[in-house]
C-alpha cells in the first residue's frame, strides 16, 4: 500500500464525500487545508528527488475545461474525435523516463475529486458532436484517453475511477474510453454492478515492455507476467485490449530482450483477438527532457545521447527505424496482422 505524509486538501472541496473518502484511507497522514492546491504544486524550486522520498497528495477541483482535444504528436488511432482527460496529476508509479518528470515541477500526486463534473462534461460533448455531425457525415464517436498524466489504474483502490469510467462506457456506446496502465489490475473489480461482461467500446491499453526493462526503469510497476495476466482477463470479460509497445527503450541487447518479449505475449494472449497495438520509441519534448535529466542524473534511459528533431529528442532515425521495424517483424511473425500495428515516430 502506498502511503503519504502529508494531505493537502483544497478548503473548496473539504467537505466533497470523496475528500473524507480518500482521506480516511491515510489515518497516519497530516491534513493540511489551502485555499489553492497551485499553492504547493505549483511552487518554485521544488525537489522532485526528496518528494519522491516524502510523497504527499492533494485533494482538489477541476475547474475551467475538463475535456481536452489530443495533441498532433499523440497517437490517435484514426479516430476522428480524439480528446483527453486528466482527472489526476503525477504517478505513483516511477518510470524514469516517465514526461511527467520534465511536465511537472512538483512530484506529489493531485487528485481532482469532483469526478462527476468530468462525466458531465464527456457525456455533453457527446451529445454535442453527435447532434452537431447529424445525419450530414454521421457520427463515429468520441475517442476519450482517460489515463493521462497519470496510471489511473495505480489509484483505483484509492480513487474507483476506472470503475466510474467502466460505467460510463456501458452507458455511452459512441464513447470509446481508454484506460491505459503499467499496472496488473484484478479487471473484474470493475465489472458495472449486475453486469457479467464489459463492453467492448471499453479499452484497456497495457504497457508492454520487456521484463528487464520493467526491472531497470518502470519502478513500482507490475511485472510483465501480471499485465498480460490482466489483459487476459480483460479479454474474457468482453473488454477490448490494446498492446502499446511503445515506449521502446534501447539496452545493448534490445533485439534478444525484445524477442524474448514477443515470445511471452504470444503464449499469453490470443494475439489475433486483440484490438490492435502501438510500436514506438522513447521520444520525448526537448524543453522536458533537460529537466528530467536533472531529475534522473544517473538513469540510461534518459541520459542516452538523443537526437533532437523538431524539438522532439529521441533515438537516432535510423537506430529508432531498426527498432520498430524489427519489432513490427516479431509481431506479425506472432499473429498481429500488419493493418492492426500502428506506428508512432516523431
Ligand atoms: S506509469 Fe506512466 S504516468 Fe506512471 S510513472 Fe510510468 S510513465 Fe509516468
Amino acid at each position: 500500500m502506498f502511503y503519504f505524509e502529508n494531505i493537502y486538501v483544497e478548503k473548496e472541496i473539504a467537505d466533497h464525500p470523496r475528500t473524507k473518502e480518500i482521506v480516511d484511507k491515510f489515518p497516519g497522514a497530516k491534513n493540511i487545508l489551502v485555499d489553492r492546491y497551485m499553492d504547493v504544486f505549483g511552487r518554485a524550486r521544488q525537489n522532485r528527488l526528496w518528494q519522491k522520498n516524502h510523497p504527499s497528495l492533494l485533494l482538489a477541483k477541476a475547474s475551467g475545461q475538463l475535456i481536452y482535444p489530443g495533441a498532433p504528436v499523440c497517437q490517435d488511432f484514426g479516430s476522428q474525435h480524439f480528446y483527453y482527460v486528466s482527472s489526476m496529476k503525477n504517478c505513483l508509479y516511477d518510470c524514469e523516463y516517465c514526461y511527467l518528470k520534465g511536465m511537472y515541477s512538483c512530484g506529489y500526486v493531485v487528485i481532482f475529486v469532483n469526478f462527476e463534473d468530468i462525466l458531465e462534461e464527456a457525456h455533453r460533448l457527446d451529445l454535442r458532436l453527435s447532434t452537431e455531425a447529424g445525419e450530414k457525415e454521421g457520427y463515429q464517436g468520441i475517442y476519450l484517453s482517460v489515463s493521462f498524466d497519470t496510471d489511473l489504474m495505480a489509484f483505483d483502490s484509492i480513487t474507483g475511477y476506472a470503475r466510474l469510467w467502466a460505467k460510463f462506457a456501458a452507458d455511452h456506446p459512441m464513447v470509446t474510453v481508454e484506460i491505459r496502465t503499467k499496472g496488473g489490475p484484478d479487471i473484474s473489480a470493475l465489472l458495472p454492478e449486475g453486469e457479467e461482461g464489459l463492453v467492448e467500446n471499453l479499452v484497456f491499453a497495457y504497457t508492454i515492455s520487456p521484463q528487464p526493462v520493467i526491472d531497470s526503469f518502470e519502478h513500482r510497476t507490475a511485472s510483465l507476467k501480471a499485465r498480460l495476466t490482466s489483459a487476459a482477463k480483460a479479454m474474457d470479460h468482453g473488454a477490448s485490449v490494446r498492446l502499446c509497445f511503445d515506449p521502446m527503450i534501447y539496452q545493448r541487447d534490445w533485439k534478444d530482450c525484445y524477442t524474448h518479449m514477443v515470445e511471452q505475449v504470444g503464449k499469453a494472449l490470443s494475439l489475433e483477438k486483440i484490438r490492435d497495438a502501438s510500436v514506438g520509441t522513447f521520444r520525448i519534448s526537448a524543453d522536458y527532457l533537460k529537466r528530467m535529466r536533472g531529475v534522473e542524473p544517473d538513469s540510461a534511459a534518459v541520459q542516452f545521447p538523443f537526437e533532437t528533431r523538431g524539438g522532439y529528442a529521441g533515438y537516432p532515425r535510423a537506430l529508432e527505424d531498426s527498432m520498430m521495424t524489427f519489432l513490427e517483424e516479431k509481431l506479425k511473425e506472432a499473429g498481429i496482422e500488419a493493418k492492426k500495428i500502428y506506428r508512432s515516430e516523431f
